[in-house]
């Protein structure tokens, strides 16, 4: 999920791990992988350590606010989302996600690091909760609103091969996006 600049702050990584941290190429709308059901994570070894690793640094990098393995081309289920420094929540990884419940209805404007340059208008459910596995597989809740709730029902649309284009009414148009950008000053 991409954002506007400046919501998504950067978290600076040091060297050293930087070093170790591989870019990977983000598929962009158009890719048939973006369009298939993504498999469940089943081995919480070194491998999944290091996709996860990599789609932070990958996220980090085109200053977004979450990723699926789909857009990367993995298709397991595993989703990164960091909405910032001022998120108390941190960097957030869930692995088999899965949603229990949501409520409410909030119309905002959603961007995507697969569909670069654009943000569409977007009505979900305001307020989720749900359950995954951290990088270890232990199991967790956890309730999330507003653009965190977002966050989770869009990467989770990802593992099942959906996008937002699917979902939004209309894009942004340039001029409501430029109206936007005066407000952020
Ligand atoms: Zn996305």
């Amino acid at each position: 999920m991409g954002m506007p600049e400046g919501i998504c702050g950067s978290r600076a990584l040091p060297w050293w791990e930087e070093c170790a941290l591989a870019i990977r190429k983000v598929l962009q709308v158009g890719d048939p992988a973006l369009r298939k059901v993504s498999r469940p994570v089943e081995e919480f070894g070194r491998k999944l350590h290091q996709l996860l690793d990599d789609m932070y640094a990958t996220m980090q990098k085109e200053d977004g606010c979450g990723l699926a393995a789909a857009q990367v081309g993995v298709l397991r289920r595993a989703v990164v989302i960091d909405m910032g420094e001022n998120d108390e929540d941190g960097l957030m990884e869930l692995v088999n996600p899965v949603i229990l419940s949501m409520s409410g209805e909030a119309e905002g404007k959603e961007g995507c690091l697969s569909v670069k340059g654009k943000r569409g208008f977007v009505t979900r459910p305001q307020k989720v909760k749900f359950r995954a596995q951290d990088r270890f597989g232990n199991w967790y809740e956890k309730i999330v609103k507003d653009r965190k709730a977002v966050a989770v029902q869009h990467e989770v649309d990802h593992l099942n091969g959906i996008l937002y284009i699917d979902k939004m009414t209309r894009y942004v148009t340039p001029e409501e996006e430029e109206q936007d950008a005066k407000e952020d000053e």
